[in-house]
């Protein structure tokens, strides 16, 4: 095959009447539908004067055409960059910049704030709404429904995904036509997807998750999606009875449990929820066996390396751990000073190599250097510990361990055992700055509805488990945690808000 990422997740799919894409109000885009409209957007691009290895950044409400601009820039050679659609106009001219992009496709809505603030990028500025309208619509439209697509090697670059950059500059990942494909090809055996399956998506297409792992596997796997906009709970309890599988973050799941109208009736037909890109409490796991008879399937992966591990689809899904390597994909976990490589049951630095393990930091290369080790090893930055039978717990970034005199607190440890407390709903512990300590431990309580927490309870319930260097040194009550769009606690936010707490005069 010339182009098998193309060829294999889009173009064999071109006589295909088959529905592929179900819009909330029951709009069908069949398989073919879809491969025309992406063949069109690919003549439109090179219209546009893009060629091969050309990069288009686009900053896009989640529409079918925005995944099939996913789909003409891997049948044309040009390297797919989506943004997050809450960047302001400073943060994508950092990109398309950073990028070189030589194309920017955005809403309507957004032009005429976004202009100016791209004017020194030279980038060139078409837009596209999430109905399909605007100037780059026009441009495809009178375009032939076939194109010849450009050979690619496994090798070559498919994608840029800008990791969040909470600490320092956004670096973008390199994503390569063997990374996707392998990983899909994975997924969609260890999930066992078929063209039977219908997944319900309520992901945002900029991101790693609802980009590459739910619309890549459904892709590869031929069947549809019901594609909504965003997660609605409104939206999600009415199509879920049309659903055969879901993806998403643990906000998803959580906000479902909270409606009693989640229940097994409502779930009856669905063969699989899987959850990631944070961490699913043992809580929310266990709740949602019992509310719904089904066990969530947990995973782990990154924007760098696509998915690592995944607990198995026959066999124990094993509450609290993100489950056994993928096949294909090694995992080790080491010390995070020296690298040598730990044995199973030791915490330390979680490194992974595989052909799903990106190709470098664009123009980054002493970034790239400081992460990607020479062997293909990839520092995940993640802190993690492995079973003998295999299973990996996840126990914090690296960045956010605490080192308070000296000693190791692992954020998720101090976190477990606050939430096992009665009336919290969640917490957050994290280091700030401490005269004596260096860091001192802080826990961010969120109650449950309607309680009043009492931290001296709470601290008392701790001091009974954990060793005195790992207890909170002060508690704080929020009512909820701050967090990104992927459901992830932004505890650099947390650690900013609290800084000052022990040092302040
Ligand atoms: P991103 O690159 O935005 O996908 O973020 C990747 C990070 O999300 C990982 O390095 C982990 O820290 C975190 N993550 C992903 N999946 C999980 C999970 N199942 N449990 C806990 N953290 C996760």
């Amino acid at each position: 095959m010339a182009n098998p990422l193309y060829d294999t997740l889009f173009g064999r799919r071109a006589g295909q009447d088959s529905a592929f894409l179900i819009s909330p109000e029951g709009a069908v885009l069949t398989h073919a539908q879809f491969v025309r409209m992406a063949a069109r957007f690919a003549h439109a691009l090179r219209a546009a004067g893009l060629g091969v290895g050309d990069r288009l950044a686009v900053q896009l409400e989640k529409s079918p055409h925005m995944l099939a601009i996913y789909a003409a820039c891997t049948q044309s050679g040009v390297i797919f960059l989506p943004l997050n659609t809450a960047y302001t106009g400073a943060e994508v001219a950092y990109f398309v910049e950073n990028s070189g992009a030589k194309l920017f496709l955005c809403d309507r809505a957004r032009e005429a704030e976004l202009t100016p603030a791209l004017a020194h990028t030279g980038a060139r500025i078409e837009t596209l709404d999430g109905a399909g309208k605007g100037r780059f619509a026009d441009m495809a439209a009178g375009q032939p429904e076939t194109f010849d697509t450009v050979d690619r090697a496994p090798d070559d670059l498919a994608a840029f995904l800008y990791t969040s950059g909470t600490t320092g500059r956004s670096k973008g990942a390199m994503m390569t036509h063997e990374n996707l494909l392998s990983n899909a090809q994975t997924l969609v055996s260890e999930w066992r997807f078929s063209d039977k399956d219908v997944l319900l998506h309520a992901l945002p297409i900029f991101h790693t998750h609802g980009l590459f792992v739910a619309s890549n596997v459904m892709l590869l796997a031929g069947g549809a999606m019901l594609f909504l906009p965003k997660f609605d709970l409104e939206q999600v309890l009415r199509l879920l009875p049309q659903a055969t599988t879901m993806m998403g973050v643990p906000t998803f799941y959580t906000r479902l449990l909270e409606d009693a109208r989640f229940d097994r009736d409502l779930t009856a037909h669905m063969r699989l929820f899987i959850s990631g890109s944070a961490p699913l409490l043992a809580e929310t796991h266990k709740q949602f066996e019992a509310r719904t008879g089904l066990r969530i399937l947990e995973r782990y992966g990154m924007t760098e390396t696509n998915m690592i591990t995944t607990n198995p689809y026959d066999g124990e899904r094993r509450a609290g751990t993100v489950g056994p390597v993928l096949r294909g994909v090694e995992l080790k976990i080491t010390d995070p000073e020296t690298g040598a490589q730990l044995p199973d049951g030791e915490i330390g630095s979680i490194e992974v190599r595989g052909p799903n393990v990106f190709k470098g930091y664009w123009k980054m290369p002493e970034k790239t250097a400081e992460e990607l080790r020479e062997d293909g090893f990839f520092i995940t930055g993640d802190l993690g510990v492995r079973a003998a039978d295999g299973y990996v717990t996840l126990v914090g970034r690296g960045k956010d361990l605490i080192i308070t005199g000296g000693f190791n607190v692992y954020p998720k440890e101090v976190e477990s055992v606050l939430d096992d407390q009665a009336g919290v709903l969640e917490s957050a512990v994290i280091g700030v700055p401490h005269p004596d300590f260096g860091e001192g431990v802080v826990a961010i309580l969120v109650p449950e509805d309607g309680i009043e927490l009492d931290s001296n309870t709470i601290g008392a319930a701790a001091a009974k488990v954990l060793a005195k260097f790992k207890q909170p040194k002060a508690y704080v009550v929020m009512k909820a945690l701050p967090r990104n769009a992927m459901g992830k606690v932004q505890k650099n936010l947390l650690r900013q808000d609290f800084a000052d707490m022990f040092t302040a005069t």
